[in-house]
């Protein structure tokens, strides 16, 4: 007999992990070994946009997991299956031939891996052979249990010593018996490697994946060294773009608070020309770090006092992860706003251009410096700072009026840190077609956003080389004839037309 643990591709870490924490506990008790499982599954990857690079870096964190868990007997078997739809028999299939009692798993709330595993559980019960057990991991608190005005409901669920505490740190597995390597079925398990790529999602230039896997080093260390760079060290300007964040003096830790990114997150966050935030999202959105440990270390640096407020940097950042969470009960809650419909269903009828500028926009050749660096860092480092991507997603909509959707997708196949939640929930949100959008009549102006995100122009110059020799005021808008001279384009559009024409639209949806 023995207890399976599926792992997916949102919670690909070992610590604080509460399904694998109770399948080991399960497996404790049964005195049976505890096997984990993964199953790569490309017809998802291709449903849901998923970017090579994100799942280059799965592959990556899994090689990492297999590793660790071997020390402790533990082993992880990796499959490639499609079509999608056998996916629940086939993983019926293993649980059988591994003789399986139990299978423990984390919730995804996307709805194709929902009914997926409802599919497993109904196949499950009819075996009656193997328990299903499904629980929460991703957010801090579960989804259903906070409600609107979201942050200050969310807040006091932090500070109570309610039970379960939501804080609380899922154990470690335990080690299987030595024995397991001479079992006939389970010692071959260990002898399965975790392959190098997926068909289909492979970087195939090789200068791109180096650069990638220098940004984004895989594994759970790395993870918690981000996090205590962002906790305890300076910021360090030389760190922004292509280079190994966790290099350069990245780990020397700061005495006084004053000096760290976390210390000067509040108001140095909205700030793209200096590397100030915790570069987090891509360990957050692929579990190789949970929600709960950052709440909890932060916790230590504010006096164990639970601090959301927007007066510290502690409090601006524990409200980001407040946002992340606020999404993902978005998503569970309204399964609509993942099948392509706009949460304000007002707005599904606003008439959008063709998408005659769209690849210009993807490639960062609209003319306007501040969207053409945000989209370049995209393309480069497979990441964008929060405030690049709502003025890239609110010129896509409101300048160039092109179906917000299609800019969503985009940044899906792009991005490293892809997360449909976030990724939907930021886009509505830009979009004015969200749960807490913007008003649509609030609309960027890209270039006054570009003087305030970029004030020094070190952002656009570094990802703009066309434009790394300008100075000054230039930089946000270069006129008609530095453009040429330097080989920039011109912008696709006026910005005041533009707007006039997204209020029109918004103000009328389906008559104008
Ligand atoms: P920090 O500022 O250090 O924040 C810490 C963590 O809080 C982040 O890692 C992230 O997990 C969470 N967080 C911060 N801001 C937000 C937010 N607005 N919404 C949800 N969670 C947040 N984030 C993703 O993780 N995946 C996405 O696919 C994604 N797509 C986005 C698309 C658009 C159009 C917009 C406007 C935002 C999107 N975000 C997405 C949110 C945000 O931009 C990134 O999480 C953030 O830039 C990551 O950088 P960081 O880790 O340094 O963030």
């Amino acid at each position: 007999e023995s207890v399976v643990y599926w792992m997916r591709m949102q919670d690909l870490r070992i610590n604080d992990n509460r399904a694998l924490a109770l399948a080991s506990a399960q497996a404790q008790k049964d005195n049976v070994p505890l096997l984990t499982l993964f199953v790569f599954s490309p017809q998802d990857y291709i449903a849901h946009d998923r970017s090579a690079r994100r799942i280059d870096f799965t592959i990556r964190n899994l090689q990492h997991i297999k590793s660790s868990l071997e020390h402790l007997q533990i082993p992880l078997y990796t499959t490639t299956h499609s079509p999608r739809t056998a996916i629940p028999s086939h993983i019926l299939s293993l649980l059988n031939e591994w003789n399986a009692t139990h299978l423990f798993a984390n919730i995804e709330y996307e709805l194709d891996e929902l009914r997926r595993d409802i599919n497993v559980c109904e196949l499950a019960k009819k075996g009656g052979k193997v328990a299903c057990t499904f629980v929460h991991d991703k957010c801090i608190i579960p989804p259903g249990d906070v409600y609107s005005p979201f942050l200050r409901a969310w807040l006091p669920h932090l500070a109570s010593k309610s039970h379960p505490d939501p804080l609380e740190c899922a154990p470690s597995p335990e080690a299987n018996g030595k024995s397991i390597y001479q079992h006939p079925v389970f010692g071959k398990l260990f002898n399965v490697p975790v392959p190098e790529e997926i068909e289909g999602f492979t970087i195939n230039d090789i200068v791109e994946k180096e650069r990638i896997r220098t940004c984004w080093g895989a594994g759970e260390l790395v993870a918690k060294e981000m996090l205590s760079r962002f906790l305890h060290s300076k910021a360090r300007t030389s760190q922004l773009g292509v280079v190994d964040p966790l290099a350069d003096g990245a780990k020397v830790p700061e005495k006084s608070t004053k000096n760290t990114r976390i210390g000067r997150y509040k108001d140095a966050r909205d700030k793209a020309d200096a590397d100030t935030t915790s570069r987090l999202s891509p360990y957050l959105a692929a579990g190789v770090i949970s929600a709960r440990e950052c709440i909890r270390a932060t916790l230590e640096i504010s006096g164990n006092k639970v601090d959301a407020s927007h007066e510290t940097g502690v409090g601006r950042w524990v409200q980001e992860i407040a946002w992340r969470d606020f999404y993902t009960h978005v998503l569970a809650l309204f399964p609509r706003v993942s099948m392509g419909r706009p949460f304000q269903e007002k707005f599904a009828e606003v008439r959008w251009e063709t998408d005659e500028h769209l690849q210009a926009w993807k490639e960062g050749h609209t003319g306007v410096p501040i969207v053409d660096a945000a989209m370049r860092q995209a393309h480069t480092m497979g990441w964008m700072h929060n405030r690049a991507r709502m003025i890239a997603a609110m010129f896509l909509v409101k300048d160039l009026m092109i179906d917000w959707r299609l800019g969503e997708r985009h940044f899906m196949e792009v991005l490293i840190d892809g997360d449909l939640a976030s990724n939907n929930g930021g886009w509505q949100w830009s979009a004015s077609t969200g749960v807490d959008p913007v008003p649509y009549f609030r609309i960027f102006n890209p270039y006054l956003q570009s003087k305030k995100i970029d004030p020094t122009g070190d952002y656009i110059r570094y990802f703009v080389p066309e434009l790394a020799n300008v100075r000054g005021d230039d930089i946000h808008k270069p006129s008609a004839a530095l453009a040429d001279k330097l080989g920039y384009p011109r912008p696709l559009v006026s910005h005041e037309e533009a707007r006039n024409r997204a209020l029109r639209r918004y103000k009328n949806p389906g008559t104008e």
